[in-house]
């Protein structure tokens, strides 16, 4: 960590928080940020950094204020729908720069405030647990044969009651969303005892199995590669199984409730 030294000799400055009012853009705002203090003399000193913070304190307490949206909310946001920067730009058709220089401080319109809710929080319950897709049985078939292929063997087994397949499933499903956007099977996932399993899995084993393959829609090349990377982070079944098992979303999940697929975003193992 940097120190700075009294210019008046009196030795290391301390670091510490000091509270500010001051009327921004017509608005009165309170605002906390650290600066450096001379514990002798009281004199403070501003560093670039430290008036960077300055400003992202005051910018931030003022979007506060007013009702819009501030950095820590907008990344904070971003980041539990698995959004990147750069997939927010796109929806929201502005460049990437905008969303860089909000969520660090720069004060964003009300109309774009809008639009960053419209994208941000416009989920439907619905949507949170299925990955911003609708359930479909081929294409879970689909990924589940293409895990059998890179692999090299078989997951869909008879009387299985998908131990192992769900969980390479459900790390794709929601490393896809985090990477893309968007799962890749529609599926929702329970925190069942041994482990995140396909929700109703008792009645999907069977027309899972018959659905045919030919009807879903083929894998992008971005989502072969994140079954490509569950794969190789896990080569055997008891890997996968163990991950999942020390994952805190899954521990921390009321039995038998649903895991969104914002929990994507903190998951440990992958
Ligand atoms: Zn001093």
């Amino acid at each position: 960590m940097k120190t700075i030294q009294c210019p008046k000799g009196h030795g290391p400055m301390e670091q510490k928080p000091l509270a500010w009012s001051k009327t921004f853009k017509g608005v009165d705002v309170d605002y906390t940020a650290e600066v450096f203090v001379c514990p002798a003399c009281g004199l403070e000193a501003t560093t670039v950094e430290a008036a960077g913070r300055l400003q992202r304190a005051l910018a931030d307490a003022y979007r506060a204020k007013v009702g819009l949206l501030t950095g820590p909310e907008i990344r904070d946001l971003r980041e539990s729908q698995g959004f990147t920067q750069v997939q927010l730009a796109e929806r929201m058709n502005v460049g990437i720069a905008s969303i860089k220089r909000w969520e660090t401080g720069m004060i964003q319109s009300k109309s774009m405030d809008q639009a960053l809710r419209a994208q941000l929080q416009s989920r439907s319950s619905a949507d949170s647990c299925t990955g911003r897709r609708q359930i479909s049985l081929p294409r879970i078939k689909l990924v589940a044969r293409t895990f059998e292929k890179l692999l090299g063997k078989r997951l869909l087994k008879a009387g299985d009651r998908f131990l192992f397949l769900a969980k390479y499933l459900w790390y794709a499903d929601m490393l896809a969303f985090r990477r893309l956007g968007r799962g890749l099977t529609g599926a929702s996932y329970a925190a069942l005892p041994y482990g995140p399993q396909l929700n109703n899995y008792r009645d999907l084993v069977q027309t899972i199995k018959a659905a045919d393959v030919e009807t879903a829609e083929p894998l992008s090349e971005e989502e072969r590669r994140v079954i490509g990377e569950v794969v190789e982070k896990f080569p055997d079944e008891r890997n996968v199984f163990e991950a999942a098992h020390r994952e805190r979303v899954w521990r921390e999940a009321p039995p038998g409730a649903l895991i969104p697929y914002a929990c994507a975003a903190e998951l440990t193992e992958i």
